[in-house]
């Protein structure tokens, strides 16, 4: 162990991190305008919804500092909201960008949270889902 300490510099071992197995990506409840997170685990090589997560002050700190693992549209799936309770696809807004869950939704039309005046028509497209490791 001490030889492979000395074989490698610090920025050498800094590579050796092991990727992610467990993402919680950013959201927030439509009604209630409050954030949370959705766990996704890795599994097999799939993302797999596992839960909801309320965030602690930590975990926001974390992700305001900037932590952003990203998690593919593609790999989504219904996830329930742990403030209004509601299950669902979440929904990106166009207008202020942040991922909500479809408490003020229906299946055709989008209503981000109060803070944020859109409204408009539910249209399928992909969008980035950014979130931090513990
Ligand atoms: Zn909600
Ligand atoms: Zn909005």
């Amino acid at each position: 162990m001490n030889q492979l300490t000395r074989s490698y510099n610090g920025v050498a071992r800094l590579d050796l991190k092991p990727a992610p197995t467990e993402i919680d990506v950013f959201r927030r409840c439509a009604v209630a305008d409050r954030p949370f997170f959705s766990r996704y685990v890795l599994n097999r090589g799939a993302w797999d919804y596992a839960g909801p997560v309320l965030p602690t002050w930590e975990t926001l700190l974390l992700y305001q500092k900037g932590q952003r693992h990203v998690l593919s549209w593609r790999d989504l799936g219904q996830e329930r909201c742990p403030v209004c309770g509601i299950i669902g696809s979440p929904l990106e807004c166009n207008v202020c960008g942040v991922v909500v869950c479809g408490g003020r939704s229906t299946a055709a039309l989008f209503r981000c949270r109060p803070s944020c005046p859109s409204s408009g028509p539910v249209t399928d497209r992909g969008f980035t889902n950014h979130g931090i490791t513990l």
